[in-house]
């Protein structure tokens, strides 16, 4: 399965919200005032001198909401790590791996050649054995003796025990909704070349997605090498993105 990204909803005008922020910060103005003359450039102007003096409060007024697909539970995992969001992911309790047991293959066992990407396979299949064996013993228990279920069917205890057996490459589906300002900082470090492969795949696509709506408040956004220097030291990739 592919990796597909979507951008579902965002906050409408987003870079005048958060021009409209900003000048209400600067100028003499009341809530009226705040729209007027608002040109492209001078919504460019405050949006530059925001990111200049790192007054970064006005970017968390707009927000950008994600459906994502097609990654594993390794990339989710790392893309939860960012707290300032919200998320919904798909449940391994409620959504069996059944006959439809998808997962990811890492971009470098395919780079491998045939023989390394059909012992994946194999042995995605094997786990996957493994799951369903474990699914049908613990439903079997649950059915036939007094376990306490606390009202949850055999089913689902089946599956939220039996998913221990799954790998990280198991595909999975979130949606997930990240500020401006929490978003520059998830660009920062997942569009890095030391971030790995599927994240920065992931992020790039998103950069790409917000650019298309709202290109002078992305225009900096990416690695710290898109606005200078890497802050990497001995652990740079020497390969900056240009
Ligand atoms: C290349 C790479 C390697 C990594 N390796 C590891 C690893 O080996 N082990 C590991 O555990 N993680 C690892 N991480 C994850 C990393 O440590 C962060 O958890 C993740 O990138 C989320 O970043 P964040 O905390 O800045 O984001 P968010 O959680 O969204 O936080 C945003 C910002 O808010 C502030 N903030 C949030 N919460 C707090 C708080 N409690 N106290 C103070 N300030 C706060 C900070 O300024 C933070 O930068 C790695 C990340 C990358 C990109």
């Amino acid at each position: 399965m592919s990796l597909k990204v979507k951008i579902i909803a965002h906050t409408p005008n987003p870079e005048e919200v958060v021009a409209q922020a900003a000048k209400l910060c600067y100028s003499p103005v009341g809530v009226d005032g705040i729209m007027e003359k608002l040109t492209p450039e001078k919504i460019e102007s405050f949006v530059n001198n925001l990111a200049s003096i790192g007054h970064e409060s006005p970017f968390e007024h707009v927000s950008f909401t994600f459906a994502v697909e097609g990654i594993s539970r390794a990339c989710s995992h790392q893309i939860v790590r960012h707290r300032i969001a919200s998320y919904s992911q798909q449940s391994q309790r409620y959504v069996k791996e059944d006959g439809n047991f998808e997962f990811i293959t890492p971009n470098i066992i395919n780079e491998m050649g045939p023989l390394a990407w059909q012992q994946y396979e194999r042995d995605m299949k094997t786990i996957h054995d493994m799951y369903l064996r474990w699914q049908k013993d613990i439903k079997e228990f649950v059915e036939e003796t007094d376990y306490p279920t606390n009202g949850m069917n055999a089913e689902k205890v089946a599956n939220e025990n039996a998913r221990y057996v799954l790998p990280n490459a198991c595909e999975t589906k979130i949606v997930f909704t990240m500020n401006v300002r929490s978003l520059y900082n998830f660009f920062s470090k997942r569009c890095c070349n030391r971030a790995q492969e599927e994240i920065r795949e992931l992020a790039d696509e998103m950069l790409k997605q917000v650019k298309e709506i709202a290109p002078i408040l992305f225009k900096n956004a990416g690695a710290p090498c898109v606005r200078g220097k890497c802050p990497e030291g001995k652990m740079t990739c020497g390969r900056p993105k240009i």
